[in-house]
């Protein structure tokens, strides 16, 4: 894979920032864009533009057919067994909300639990939150180690038979290293509860098959991917999308419809209520057709190495705490460079042209954990360099004169 060459397919990248250049480490907030996924999506609003499923005109069946199309692209992608499985939606939140609202509500009742990790994103924590105060469910946490890993033993102990529902981030947006989701899976089907999976961070780094994980749900964002914003996935087991009520009601979704009652499409249709994200479904198909052609398994290992470097020469600075385990990161490392708040951080590294991200990224109770109320966090994809590393360290260096 060469990073130098896929990074020209970015036209974002190739611009100057207070007189440097650009130098991108904030794709675990959202991925740029290659060409092909631009195009794509220029090429459905010039050519194909209509709307999905009403039109018997060439238009509306040439998008219905590209929409469909890229239902059945994200089956074979997460290697789920039917694009029947597979709901578009806004993005990871709203399919974590879906099944948190729909899936959870039906199968919770009074002093039943759903156990999580305190390492969740917002989006996948306040959901459950919902969740549990709709129907008398409890919240029951996996406890953090110091390094904010937990061990698959405190899963066993936590998991129970009153769990219904499990749920973890398969990569940590704050640590980056990925949770032992299968061993997860194993654990709450032993118990006869489900595993939801929060794939936000690892749909765009690692090749994910929800069968070999035996997830039961799995939810990721196509803008995290290099896909459009606006689009997303929630992958569920079909007999479990059968079993669900939609939590959005309206056009599209219906099958009859009379004054007083109405019934719903099958699934995954009947959760995809209105105008559906058709120009994000085709960029999605589009962003896919992309990272398949370069191959999901050499992005990982790129993303490996990349990190491990930046890890390895950010250690040896002087007053900065890097935060998680010291193995096994996928694409972040998240950081503090010693009393200097996280934003005058990043602020500085803006005028040196690096884009990273500072704050509680969505993840106040792991900041609890680590006792800060923020960090840095510098993350790394496919269109990044060592030269992108090695600017990240300059600026650093720089902050930390400009602060001493
Ligand atoms: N889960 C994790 C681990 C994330 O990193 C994010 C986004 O940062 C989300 C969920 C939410 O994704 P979105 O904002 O695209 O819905």
């Amino acid at each position: 894979m060469n990073a130098t060459e896929i990074r020209e397919l970015f036209p974002i990248l190739d611009q100057k920032i207070h007189d440097c250049p650009l130098v991108y480490l904030d794709s675990a907030a959202s991925a740029q864009k290659p060409i092909q996924v631009i195009e794509a999506v220029k090429r459905y609003y010039e050519w194909d533009n209509a709307n999905v499923h009403r039109g018997v005109h060439t238009l509306g069946m040439r998008a219905t057919d590209a929409y469909e199309a890229a239902r059945v692209a994200v089956a074979r992608f997460i290697g789920a067994s039917s694009e029947r499985e597979i709901v578009f939606t806004r993005g990871a939140t709203s399919s974590l909300n879906l099944v948190a609202s729909s899936f959870a509500r039906m199968v919770c009742s009074e002093g039943d639990e759903i156990v999580l990790s305190e390492m969740e994103h917002h989006s996948n924590l306040i959901p459950w939150q919902q969740a549990a105060k709709a129907s008398g469910a409890v919240l029951k946490y996996i406890p953090l180690k110091s390094d904010g890993t937990f061990s698959i033993e405190d899963v066993e102990q936590t998991v129970t038979n009153r769990t219904k529902v499990v749920t973890v981030s398969h990569v940590s947006n704050v640590l980056g290293i990925a949770n032992p989701v299968k061993q997860m899976a194993d654990i709450a089907h032993k118990k006869g509860a489900v595993l939801v999976v929060d794939g936000a961070q690892s749909a765009p780094h690692l090749k994910v098959n929800v069968r070999e994980m035996d997830c039961d749900f799995y939810a990721f964002s196509g803008h995290k991917m290099c896909a459009p914003t606006g689009i997303g996935v929630l992958y569920g087991r079909k007999a479990l999308l059968e079993q669900m009520e939609p939590i959005e009601f309206g056009g599209e979704m219906i099958d009859r419809v009379g004054l007083q009652d109405a019934s719903w499409k099958e699934a995954p249709w009947k959760f995809e209520g209105g105008t559906p994200i058709i120009a994000g479904a085709i960029g999605l198909s589009a962003a896919i057709r992309f990272l398949e052609q370069i191959g999901l398994d050499a992005i990982a290992e790129h993303d490996r190495q990349l990190t491990r470097y930046a890890e390895e020469q950010m250690k040896r600075m002087e007053h900065l705490t890097i935060y998680g385990p010291t193995e096994g990161r996928v694409g972040l490392v998240t950081f503090n460079m010693g009393q200097i708040h996280s934003h005058d951080v990043a602020t500085v590294l803006d005028t040196y042209g690096v884009a990273i991200r500072a704050g509680h990224h969505c993840c106040q109770p792991l900041m609890n954990h680590f006792n800060v109320s923020s960090t840095a966090r510098a993350s790394f994809y496919l269109y990044n360099t060592r030269e992108d590393v090695d600017r990240l360290l300059f600026a650093l260096q720089k902050t930390k004169e400009y602060f001493r």
